[in-house]
């Protein structure tokens, strides 16, 4: 039996919210990219997993509270309890604008269901997200605060998140193949330089094992409030995959149509992170 195609989409949390405005969502292009990901389901058979980034929502209160170093003092419950609220809050504006669409979304949340030691994803009880993919539904997880077996708690990343998920249906899923990774950023890719700051900067079309470290001498951090985001982690985390025969393309998800066409299996749309 041949396997059904997977796709794992990040939307960015630069790319759903306003970064620099706390809880302040984007949400004409949140609506957009739900009608595109509802288009591209109805033209073309394929099983997705959409994550999401958390931007200005959960970023600001886990800045306040130094929720990435754990459970440092009496006051880190009451941070975990609030970057959880806060990242929830923007998942629930994207579940129910992908459900308006006439997208089947159900929200995954990490801080309920995976446990991380010392940072990392130890284990995610994954059941329940396998069958909503058998019911060709669409699972949301989403960048979240997790409780930690060291630490007493963590940040995981969308990127965590995605990349753990592409290596278990890897190595036990007999149903699914991740056919690609798809990252919504607001940029068009990677560039020699941050082209916010940079109009000259030019556009890296392809990165692979063999020339990361060339590249990665160019690719700085994103300096905005963000404490597990970033270019370069976007990079590294996408390379992993590509060790593993995964191939992804970070795109511009500001640009209309560009989600669609990459759901749709067009490539060259933005970088493209692949094996050679
Ligand atoms: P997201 O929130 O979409 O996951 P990030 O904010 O973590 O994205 O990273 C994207 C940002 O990285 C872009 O907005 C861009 O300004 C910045 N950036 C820094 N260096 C680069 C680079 N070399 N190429 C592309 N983007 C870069």
């Amino acid at each position: 039996m041949s396997k059904e195609e997977l796709i794992l989409v990040k939307l960015g949390g630069s790319v759903i919210t306003f970064k620099h405005r706390p809880f302040y969502e984007d949400l004409d292009t949140i609506k957009r990219l739900a009608r595109e990901i509802k288009e591209a389901r109805d033209e073309k058979d394929f099983r997705l997993i959409v994550g999401h980034g958390g931007g200005s929502y959960p970023h600001i209160p886990a800045k306040q509270y130094e929720t990435f170093k754990g459970v440092i003092d009496e006051k880190s419950y009451e941070g975990i309890a609030k970057v959880q609220d806060a990242a929830s809050r923007l998942n629930r504006i994207i579940v129910g604008e992908l459900i308006d669409a006439g997208v089947n979304a159900v929200s995954f949340h990490l801080s309920s269901s995976c446990i991380a030691e010392n940072g990392v994803i130890k284990k995610i009880f994954l059941d329940p997200l396998k069958k909503l993919l058998d019911f060709n539904m669409v699972p949301v997880p989403y960048g979240d605060v997790c409780l930690d077996l060291k630490k007493g708690c963590c940040i995981l990343s969308t990127e965590m998140i995605l990349t753990y998920l592409a290596k278990t249906f890897i190595e036990t899923e007999k149903k699914y193949k991740v056919s690609r990774i798809i990252m919504c950023t607001d940029v068009g890719g990677v560039f020699t330089d941050d082209p916010k700051k940079n109009l000259h900067a030019e556009l890296i079309p392809k990165i692979t094992p063999d020339n990361f470290d060339e590249i990665v001498a160019y690719v700085k951090g994103s300096l905005a409030v963000d404490v597990t985001g970033g270019m370069l982690h976007k990079v590294k985390s996408l390379l992993e995959l590509a060790k593993l025969g995964i191939e992804s393309e970070i795109i511009d998800g500001k640009k209309p149509g560009m989600l669609k066409r990459a759901l749709l299996g067009e490539k060259g749309l933005g970088t493209l992170i692949t094996k050679d």
